[in-house]
Protein backbone atom coordinates (compact mmCIF):
# COMPACT_ATOMS: atom_id res chain seq x y z
CA UNK A 1 0.00 0.00 0.00
CA UNK A 2 1.49 3.36 -1.10
CA UNK A 3 0.56 6.39 0.99
CA UNK A 4 1.78 8.71 -1.40
CA UNK A 5 -1.21 10.74 -3.57
CA UNK A 6 0.06 10.73 -7.43
CA UNK A 7 1.87 14.18 -7.61
CA UNK A 8 1.64 14.09 -11.54
CA UNK A 9 -2.14 14.63 -10.81
CA UNK A 10 -2.00 16.58 -8.35
CA UNK A 11 -0.47 19.62 -10.57
CA UNK A 12 -3.29 19.28 -13.19
CA UNK A 13 -5.49 20.96 -10.61
CA UNK A 14 -5.23 24.58 -9.40
CA UNK A 15 -8.56 24.35 -7.35
CA UNK A 16 -7.34 22.57 -3.96
CA UNK A 17 -11.12 20.94 -3.17
CA UNK A 18 -11.06 19.74 -7.06
CA UNK A 19 -7.76 18.26 -6.63
CA UNK A 20 -8.28 16.82 -3.40
CA UNK A 21 -11.41 14.58 -4.45
CA UNK A 22 -9.72 13.54 -7.40
CA UNK A 23 -6.16 12.83 -4.97
CA UNK A 24 -8.24 10.81 -2.78
CA UNK A 25 -10.98 9.17 -5.60
CA UNK A 26 -7.88 7.71 -7.32
CA UNK A 27 -5.48 6.77 -4.38
CA UNK A 28 -8.60 4.67 -2.96
CA UNK A 29 -8.62 3.32 -6.52
CA UNK A 30 -5.49 1.88 -6.78
CA UNK A 31 -4.42 0.91 -3.27
CA UNK A 32 -7.41 0.01 -1.40
CA UNK A 33 -8.45 -3.52 -1.12
CA UNK A 34 -12.03 -4.81 0.00
CA UNK A 35 -12.37 -5.35 3.58
CA UNK A 36 -15.17 -7.40 3.76
CA UNK A 37 -13.33 -10.27 1.28
CA UNK A 38 -9.71 -8.99 0.89
CA UNK A 39 -10.46 -8.63 -2.62
CA UNK A 40 -7.16 -6.36 -3.70
CA UNK A 41 -8.90 -3.84 -5.58
CA UNK A 42 -12.06 -1.62 -5.69
CA UNK A 43 -13.57 -0.52 -8.86
CA UNK A 44 -15.02 3.26 -8.85
CA UNK A 45 -18.49 4.03 -9.77
CA UNK A 46 -19.80 6.34 -12.24
CA UNK A 47 -19.17 9.94 -10.92
CA UNK A 48 -22.68 11.06 -11.25
CA UNK A 49 -23.65 8.42 -8.38
CA UNK A 50 -24.27 10.00 -5.36
CA UNK A 51 -24.58 7.45 -3.08
CA UNK A 52 -21.59 4.80 -3.39
CA UNK A 53 -18.61 5.75 -4.61
CA UNK A 54 -16.76 2.09 -4.76
CA UNK A 55 -18.08 -1.42 -4.52
CA UNK A 56 -16.02 -5.04 -4.70
CA UNK A 57 -16.01 -6.82 -8.23
CA UNK A 58 -16.27 -9.75 -5.63
CA UNK A 59 -18.40 -9.69 -3.08
CA UNK A 60 -20.48 -6.84 -4.50
CA UNK A 61 -20.38 -4.54 -1.22
CA UNK A 62 -20.43 -0.83 -1.47
CA UNK A 63 -17.96 1.86 -0.08
CA UNK A 64 -18.31 5.44 0.27
CA UNK A 65 -15.22 7.46 0.82
CA UNK A 66 -15.05 10.49 2.99
CA UNK A 67 -12.17 12.45 3.00
CA UNK A 68 -11.05 15.60 4.84
CA UNK A 69 -7.49 17.42 4.87
CA UNK A 70 -5.71 17.18 8.55
CA UNK A 71 -7.60 15.65 11.58
CA UNK A 72 -10.60 14.11 11.14
CA UNK A 73 -12.21 15.63 14.30
CA UNK A 74 -15.52 14.74 15.85
CA UNK A 75 -17.67 16.01 13.00
CA UNK A 76 -17.49 14.43 9.22
CA UNK A 77 -20.08 16.95 7.25
CA UNK A 78 -22.61 14.97 4.90
CA UNK A 79 -25.22 15.68 2.64
CA UNK A 80 -29.33 16.19 3.03
CA UNK A 81 -30.16 15.05 6.71
CA UNK A 82 -33.65 13.53 5.70
CA UNK A 83 -31.63 12.05 2.33
CA UNK A 84 -29.22 10.43 5.24
CA UNK A 85 -31.53 9.09 7.41
CA UNK A 86 -33.73 7.36 4.46
CA UNK A 87 -30.08 5.99 3.48
CA UNK A 88 -29.43 4.19 7.19
CA UNK A 89 -32.75 2.51 6.99
CA UNK A 90 -32.14 0.98 3.65
CA UNK A 91 -30.46 -2.13 2.92
CA UNK A 92 -27.49 -1.20 0.34
CA UNK A 93 -26.44 2.04 2.90
CA UNK A 94 -22.70 1.78 2.02
CA UNK A 95 -19.78 0.91 4.31
CA UNK A 96 -17.83 4.23 4.65
CA UNK A 97 -13.85 4.51 4.03
CA UNK A 98 -13.26 7.77 6.17
CA UNK A 99 -10.00 8.83 5.25
CA UNK A 100 -8.16 11.67 6.72
CA UNK A 101 -4.96 13.16 4.63
CA UNK A 102 -1.75 16.01 3.89
CA UNK A 103 -2.53 17.75 1.06
CA UNK A 104 1.20 20.01 1.33
CA UNK A 105 2.46 16.17 1.90
CA UNK A 106 0.35 14.58 -0.67
CA UNK A 107 0.07 11.73 2.00
CA UNK A 108 -2.63 9.65 3.46
CA UNK A 109 -2.44 9.57 7.17
CA UNK A 110 -5.26 7.74 8.90
CA UNK A 111 -8.23 5.53 7.32
CA UNK A 112 -11.05 4.05 8.89
CA UNK A 113 -13.65 1.80 7.48
CA UNK A 114 -16.68 1.95 9.09
CA UNK A 115 -19.34 -1.03 8.50
CA UNK A 116 -22.85 0.11 7.42
CA UNK A 117 -24.76 -1.25 10.08
CA UNK A 118 -22.71 1.20 13.18
CA UNK A 119 -25.19 3.82 11.06
CA UNK A 120 -27.74 4.86 13.78
CA UNK A 121 -30.08 8.33 13.84
CA UNK A 122 -27.75 8.76 17.37
CA UNK A 123 -24.56 9.35 15.01
CA UNK A 124 -26.04 12.00 13.00
CA UNK A 125 -26.46 15.59 14.00
CA UNK A 126 -29.27 17.62 12.33
CA UNK A 127 -27.88 20.84 11.00
CA UNK A 128 -29.72 24.50 11.79
CA UNK A 129 -31.90 24.86 8.49
CA UNK A 130 -30.23 27.81 5.80
CA UNK A 131 -31.16 30.97 6.16
CA UNK A 132 -33.93 32.92 4.37
CA UNK A 133 -31.11 35.13 1.88
CA UNK A 134 -28.90 31.26 1.24
CA UNK A 135 -28.88 30.01 -1.95
CA UNK A 136 -30.26 27.13 -0.67
CA UNK A 137 -32.92 28.28 2.02
CA UNK A 138 -34.59 25.96 4.45
CA UNK A 139 -32.14 23.41 3.22
CA UNK A 140 -31.36 21.18 6.64
CA UNK A 141 -27.43 19.27 6.04
CA UNK A 142 -26.33 17.20 8.76
CA UNK A 143 -22.95 15.84 10.33
CA UNK A 144 -21.97 12.31 11.29
CA UNK A 145 -20.36 12.41 14.39
CA UNK A 146 -17.55 9.96 14.08
CA UNK A 147 -16.29 10.18 17.93
CA UNK A 148 -19.92 8.47 18.61
CA UNK A 149 -19.27 5.66 16.54
CA UNK A 150 -18.77 2.53 18.79
CA UNK A 151 -14.51 2.21 18.60
CA UNK A 152 -16.21 -1.85 17.20
CA UNK A 153 -17.20 -0.02 14.28
CA UNK A 154 -14.25 2.35 13.58
CA UNK A 155 -11.82 0.14 12.23
CA UNK A 156 -7.96 1.24 11.64
CA UNK A 157 -6.95 0.40 7.62
CA UNK A 158 -4.11 3.05 8.42
CA UNK A 159 -3.10 4.49 11.91
CA UNK A 160 -0.50 7.59 11.91
CA UNK A 161 0.78 6.76 8.64
CA UNK A 162 1.44 3.24 9.22
CA UNK A 163 -1.03 0.30 7.67
CA UNK A 164 -2.75 -1.99 9.95
CA UNK A 165 -1.79 -5.95 8.98
CA UNK A 166 -5.01 -6.80 6.38
CA UNK A 167 -6.04 -9.75 8.42
CA UNK A 168 -6.26 -8.14 11.57
CA UNK A 169 -8.56 -5.38 9.38
CA UNK A 170 -10.64 -8.08 7.71
CA UNK A 171 -11.00 -9.61 11.28
CA UNK A 172 -11.74 -6.51 13.07
CA UNK A 173 -14.68 -6.26 10.08
CA UNK A 174 -15.89 -9.81 10.62
CA UNK A 175 -15.93 -9.37 14.51
CA UNK A 176 -18.07 -6.16 13.77
CA UNK A 177 -20.64 -7.68 11.58
CA UNK A 178 -21.86 -9.66 14.62
CA UNK A 179 -23.09 -6.72 15.77
CA UNK A 180 -25.57 -6.59 12.70
CA UNK A 181 -29.30 -6.35 13.50
CA UNK A 182 -32.40 -7.15 11.98
CA UNK A 183 -33.63 -3.10 12.43
CA UNK A 184 -33.04 0.01 12.84
CA UNK A 185 -34.41 0.48 16.03
CA UNK A 186 -33.10 -2.57 17.49
CA UNK A 187 -29.40 -1.26 16.25
CA UNK A 188 -29.63 1.92 17.76
CA UNK A 189 -30.69 0.41 20.99
CA UNK A 190 -27.79 -2.09 20.76
CA UNK A 191 -24.83 0.62 20.00
CA UNK A 192 -26.47 3.03 22.21
CA UNK A 193 -25.54 0.43 24.77
CA UNK A 194 -22.09 -0.35 23.70
CA UNK A 195 -21.26 3.12 23.06
CA UNK A 196 -22.11 3.26 27.50
CA UNK A 197 -19.73 -0.10 27.86
CA UNK A 198 -17.25 1.25 26.10
CA UNK A 199 -17.07 3.95 27.73
CA UNK A 200 -16.71 2.14 31.43
CA UNK A 201 -13.21 1.71 31.54
CA UNK A 202 -12.93 -0.87 33.82
CA UNK A 203 -12.82 -4.27 32.06
CA UNK A 204 -15.36 -5.90 34.64
CA UNK A 205 -18.44 -4.10 35.47
CA UNK A 206 -21.75 -4.29 37.23
CA UNK A 207 -25.51 -3.63 36.43
CA UNK A 208 -24.76 -0.52 38.76
CA UNK A 209 -22.17 1.05 36.61
CA UNK A 210 -23.84 0.90 33.84
CA UNK A 211 -27.17 2.28 34.94
CA UNK A 212 -25.58 5.39 35.64
CA UNK A 213 -25.86 6.29 32.04
CA UNK A 214 -29.96 5.78 32.30
CA UNK A 215 -30.42 9.40 31.61
CA UNK A 216 -28.06 9.53 28.42
CA UNK A 217 -30.34 6.86 26.95
CA UNK A 218 -32.99 7.90 27.80
CA UNK A 219 -32.76 11.17 26.10
CA UNK A 220 -31.94 9.02 23.17
CA UNK A 221 -34.81 7.24 23.33
CA UNK A 222 -37.49 9.31 25.13
CA UNK A 223 -39.90 6.68 24.00
CA UNK A 224 -38.70 4.21 26.60
CA UNK A 225 -39.91 3.96 29.79
CA UNK A 226 -38.24 0.84 31.09
CA UNK A 227 -34.96 1.83 30.29
CA UNK A 228 -33.09 -0.51 33.29
CA UNK A 229 -34.69 -3.32 31.28
CA UNK A 230 -33.53 -2.38 28.11
CA UNK A 231 -30.17 -2.17 29.19
CA UNK A 232 -30.24 -5.56 30.59
CA UNK A 233 -31.64 -6.89 27.32
CA UNK A 234 -29.06 -5.42 25.27
CA UNK A 235 -26.03 -6.31 27.20
CA UNK A 236 -27.73 -10.01 26.85
CA UNK A 237 -27.38 -9.64 23.18
CA UNK A 238 -23.94 -8.24 23.59
CA UNK A 239 -23.14 -11.38 25.28
CA UNK A 240 -24.72 -13.94 22.76
CA UNK A 241 -22.67 -12.09 20.12
CA UNK A 242 -19.39 -13.07 22.12
CA UNK A 243 -18.56 -9.31 23.17
CA UNK A 244 -19.68 -9.68 26.76
CA UNK A 245 -19.27 -13.00 29.81
CA UNK A 246 -21.34 -12.80 32.41
CA UNK A 247 -19.71 -13.53 35.93
CA UNK A 248 -22.96 -13.64 37.54
CA UNK A 249 -24.48 -11.29 40.21
CA UNK A 250 -25.15 -8.48 37.63
CA UNK A 251 -21.28 -8.68 37.04
CA UNK A 252 -20.08 -8.65 33.45
CA UNK A 253 -16.56 -8.51 31.43
CA UNK A 254 -15.75 -7.22 28.59
CA UNK A 255 -14.66 -9.57 26.17
CA UNK A 256 -11.42 -9.24 23.47
CA UNK A 257 -10.66 -5.55 22.59
CA UNK A 258 -10.04 -3.98 18.70
ZN1 LIG B 1 -15.24 -7.76 -1.39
Amino acid sequence: MDLFFDQALARRYHSRSQAARVLTETWAKYNMYCPRCGYPRLTHFENNREVADFFCSDCKNEYELKSKNGAIGRRISDGAYETFIQRITSANNPDFLVLSYDLEALRVNNLWVIPKHFFTPSIVEKRKPLRANARRAGWVGCSILFDQVPIQGRIGVIRNGTPVNKDDVMKNVERASHLETSNLNARGWLLDVLNCVNSISKEDFSLVDIYKFENKLKVLHPENNNIQAKIRQQLQVLRDKGFLEFLGRGVYRKKGSL
